[in-house]
């Protein structure tokens, strides 16, 4: 069911990555990442997951309890943290800057959604990277309402709009995902859409308008070379629909999407995410799951999740 292959596809795609973090994108044309493997950048073994994954499994923890709020959501994100919660093998490692101060400023009792950085330099993909579950909650919601939900979900980490528009963009697109679309058909149907609907929810068009890659042509023809796979949040949002648009499975979009380099657990992450959604957990190696650190749990909490948001488990 798609609640299962979201986190599975996020954790997986993680995972993949993170042993060839920070590693150049020269270093892995010599050098391919080409399976799930371990003791890389961290010297964790293969199947270990990162910061990435353990926000996401906050996000969609924070989702269980209902009614849904952002201090519910800051307080696992303090627990995570300090506590080590939705930790792969126990201990946090792979903290993002400003991640760590946000949640830091979270523990010391900010309210959350004044936590994030709201500069244009508070543009990290640490808040696009935990972001997937919100779309189980806010799929059938009005647009208005989706973005509004969205930006607050960031803010505790990223509060800038651009962040948000990020982040509306990539739930968009997993919602015509969920409903069945093609990525070629969400990727071009989004471009009618989202428009207008930025128009009227007047976002300041300078900023709008650095999607133009996502929302004018057609991003799928671009080369390697055009691009990028920094912490950026821009960045991470194109390669992942790159790598899901350039390719036939699961396994080749993550790979694809690691080997671009430097933030690779993260374009990992958000790739396999949206990948999961599509391919389902039957398209991702088998192997790369029984590698994967506590798949029970993540299943587990996908499984709550869905009872408790009223989604098929066999959707
Ligand atoms: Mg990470």
């Amino acid at each position: 069911m798609h609640i299962t292959n979201a986190l599975l596809g996020v954790a997986v795609g993680d995972a993949v990555g993170v042993p060839a973090e920070f590693k150049s994108r020269d270093l892995l044309r010599k050098n391919p990442v080409t399976d799930m493997t371990g003791f890389g950048t961290y010297g964790l073994p293969a199947g270990t997951w990162s910061d990435d994954t353990s926000l996401t499994l906050c996000l969609a923890e924070a989702l269980v309890h209902q009614p849904f709020t952002t201090t519910k959501l800051a307080r696992l994100f303090v627990l995570w943290l300090k506590k080590n919660h939705w930790t792969p093998r126990g201990e946090v490692f792979d903290v993002g800057i400003a991640t760590r101060e946000a949640i830091e400023r979270l523990d010391s009792g900010m309210a959350p959604e004044k936590a994030g950085g709201t500069t244009k330099d508070s543009n990290g993909n640490g808040g696009l990277m935990r972001i997937l579950p919100l779309v189980f909650y806010i799929h059938n919601k009005p647009a208005a309402e989706r973005f509004d939900i969205t930006r607050r979900v960031c803010s505790l980490t990223h509060g800038h709009i651009r962040t948000a528009i990020a982040c509306h963009y990539f739930l968009d697109f997993a919602s015509g995902i969920i409903n069945g679309e093609k990525p070629q058909e969400v990727y071009f149907r989004l471009q009618k859409e989202l428009p207008p609907v930025f128009a009227q929810l007047a976002l300041p068009e300078e900023e709008v308008r650095l999607f133009i890659r996502l929302l004018e042509g057609n991003i799928a023809l671009l080369h390697e070379d055009d691009i990028q796979s920094s912490g950026y949040v821009l960045h991470s949002l194109e390669a992942a629909i790159w790598c899901l648009l350039t390719t036939t499975t699961y396994r080749d979009a993550v790979l694809k999407a690691v080997n671009l380099g430097h933030d690779t657990d993260t374009t990992g992450a958000i790739t396999g995410g949206i990948c999961g959604l599509y391919y389902g957990k039957e398209g991702i190696p088998p192997h790369w799951l029984d590698m994967l650190v506590r798949r029970n749990d993540i299943e587990h909490l996908a499984q709550i999740l869905a009872e408790t948001l009223g989604w098929q488990i066999s959707l």
